[in-house]
């Protein structure tokens, strides 16, 4: 051997070494781009480990550790899914709830009832419903004198009826929530009318047969000049209720009957313009000198108007 291939062989050598450092350098670089991670497997019995992976996907790192699943086990999480450092990798049975760990977490606070009753379904129901509207009473007052008063129905008032539809929500079959969505009026209320009026009442709200003393307390004025007026049994000059009956009992005549205050006795016979007339009648408005001649209809007590004449009374 010779110099020259001394020195070549030497150069060979150190080709060889740096090849085997270059080598051993770069398995070094690529060892460092291979990030260790610490993951932990929990076994579906519960068996722990912890292993250190330069894998992230689930299905490779059990299957550098030897981890095969049974055909009812899963991992959670699932196989093709990728972790990082310092996670769990569980396997367990598939019919493994998820629910129960939910539960667990909030037993403290709720029982599993409370838990599955809010979990249960909201059912919606529309109802409709009837509901009577009352009526109202409506009092008008056409007493025209102070002193006793009664009430008198005008009007029997009637009840109304509204149909209300609801929206309910259900849930276990208990309501709890109740929506009116819209109202109907089937029947409008018929409101009371009731008036009041005085016990004694004038002849315009009718002739008032509660007053049918005799003529007590007679003033004995037999002859003077008095107001004559006329009547008839129209609604305006007896009012609704009329019904052609006078305070004595009598059916209203014309040419005998006329309305006088109390200063004549029921009965009591007045002349006036010639004519002999019977004191039949009463009413609130004929007090003092004053007399009312019943006639058959308005027009005539109209036409009669009013008269200032001297009346006697016949014996
Ligand atoms: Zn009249």
């Amino acid at each position: 051997m010779n110099n020259k291939e001394r020195a070549s062989i030497s150069i060979i050598k150190i080709l060889g070494v740096c090849l085997i450092l270059l080598l051993v350098t770069g398995i070094g670089v690529k060892a460092t781009n291979m990030k260790l991670s610490n993951v932990k497997i929990v076994l579906a019995n519960d068996y722990e480990m912890s292993v250190m992976t330069t894998k992230t996907k689930v299905s490779e790192i059990l299957e550098d550790n030897h981890i095969v699943l049974l055909e009812d086990e899963i991992s959670i999480p699932s196989l093709d899914s990728e972790i990082s450092d310092n996670k769990t990798i569980k396997i367990v049975k598939s019919d493994y709830n998820m629910e129960e760990e939910i539960v667990a977490e909030t037993t403290e606070t709720q029982t599993v009832e409370e838990i599955l009753s809010n979990y249960s379904t909201i059912t919606e129901k529309i109802i409709k419903e009837q509901v009577v509207i009352p009526f109202e009473t409506i009092t008008k007052d056409v007493s025209e004198t102070v002193g006793n008063k009664k009430e008198k129905v005008i009007k029997e008032g009637e009840n109304g009826l509204k149909e209300i539809t609801y929206q309910v929500k259900y849930q276990n079959d208990v309501e709890i929530e109740k929506i009116e969505l819209s109202s109907v009026v089937i029947k409008e209320p018929v409101n009371k009318i009731v008036q009041v009026q005085s016990v004694v009442t004038s002849r315009s709200t009718g002739i008032d047969r509660t007053q049918t003393t005799s003529g007590a307390g007679v003033s004995g004025v037999n002859k003077g000049t008095f107001k004559v007026t006329a009547y008839c049994p129209c609604s305006k000059c007896c009012g609704s209720s009329a019904n052609g009956i006078t305070a004595s009992g009598t059916r209203a005549t014309a040419g005998r009957t006329v309305a006088a205050s109390s200063q004549f006795p029921l009965g009591t016979k007045l002349k006036i313009n010639g004519n002999i007339y019977v004191v039949e009648d009463r009413g609130g408005a004929i007090q003092g000198n004053k007399i009312d001649i019943y006639m058959n209809n308005h027009s005539q007590a109209l036409a009669w108007g009013v008269k200032y004449l001297q009346v006697e009374v016949v014996n």
